[in-house]
């Protein structure tokens, strides 16, 4: 169940959808509004002219006959595969048609067979009348065919229909033959396609913006951070510097073990004691709280302050 589209909305969405159109006459207000309701709409009739020349069957569907007025429908599809818009409103297209035809539609269910003719369709339907003999000979283009597909898909993209939603007039009134030529069930097979690999060239809506990565933990080698706490000032031979000493002395300052004066990036005697300090902290004493990192107390040290350890 939907409201009707606009003119304006509908033709934008068929061109958005690749479809040539034609507009014919102030077709946006060629209706039968007057005879009857518009909408609810519930979705699209594809139908055969049994005419032959695309400028007398657009003109016999925006004209209609005696007894049955135009608009005979909203688009006309030439065998060109144009789109012709002819009128928008409630148009003279679908007749009286099954009630359970609609609500399998409605339900967006395979449609029974229709054996009724007591429920107005040109209410609920869109209508687009093919240019063809209905004769099941003369042949239906590959660009018309195209255009069909296209143009269904086009208004089931924008109500959130599926390719359910697109029936022929034959699965709607019983006694009609429309189309003739090709199934329906091969049509909304088209159409389904198209609705789940394309999009309309429309301004899509913009993508959710991605998740930032999360940022990735600074890792500390605990080979090459020993080796700097070996070489600290108070023991013999030059200093090893290395990188990851930074991010240790970071995380010792924050931990409220080191002040901030002596994060400096050499493994020095305040560097020792103050890791000395984490690792009592920890529960060590003796020769294990000797201020030099082992794996257990740094991967403690980082999953509280936000590094990673490589051993
Ligand atoms: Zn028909």
């Amino acid at each position: 169940m939907a409201t009707p589209l606009s003119a304006a909305v509908f033709l934008a969405r068929l061109r958005a959808e690749g479809v040539k159109v034609q507009e014919h006459g102030d077709w946006p207000h060629h209706n039968r509004n007057s005879k009857g309701a518009w909408g609810p709409v519930h979705g699209v009739m594809i139908h055969h002219t049994v005419t032959k020349g695309s400028a007398r069957t657009v003109d016999i569907c925006r004209k209609g006959y005696a007894d049955l007025p135009g608009p005979l429908c909203h688009g006309v599809i030439t065998k060109d595969g144009t789109v012709h818009l002819i009128g928008y409103g409630r148009a003279n297209h679908a007749g009286l048609g099954d009630d359970d035809v609609l609500r399998a539609v409605i339900g967006d269910k395979v449609v029974p067979g229709d054996n009724e003719a007591n429920t107005d369709g040109n209410r609920h339907f869109y209508g687009f009348e093919c240019e063809n003999l209905g004769d099941g000979e003369d042949p239906w283009p590959a660009a018309q065919m195209e255009a069909i597909e296209k143009a269904a898909a086009a208004i089931c993209r924008h109500h959130g229909w599926t390719e359910r939603s697109v029936i022929g007039h034959l699965e709607w009134q019983p006694g009609k033959v429309d189309p003739r030529g090709f199934t329906m069930a091969s049509m909304r097979a088209r159409i389904q396609e198209r609705l789940d690999t394309k999009t309309s060239d429309t301004p899509a809506k913009p993508a959710a913006p991605k998740p930032l990565p999360k940022p990735q933990k600074p890792t500390v080698d605990l080979s090459k951070l020993v080796a700097a706490a070996r070489s600290n000032p108070k023991a013999s031979g030059t200093p090893v510097t290395y990188s990851g000493v930074r991010i240790v002395e970071t995380a010792l300052v924050n931990a409220g073990l080191l002040a901030k004066v002596y994060s400096d990036g050499h493994f020095g005697s305040a560097t020792v004691d103050a890791y000395a300090r984490w690792q009592r902290r920890l529960g060590y004493s003796g020769s294990a709280a000797d201020g030099i990192p082992g794996k257990t107390s740094l991967t403690k040290l980082g999953a509280k302050y936000g590094f990673q350890v490589i051993a």
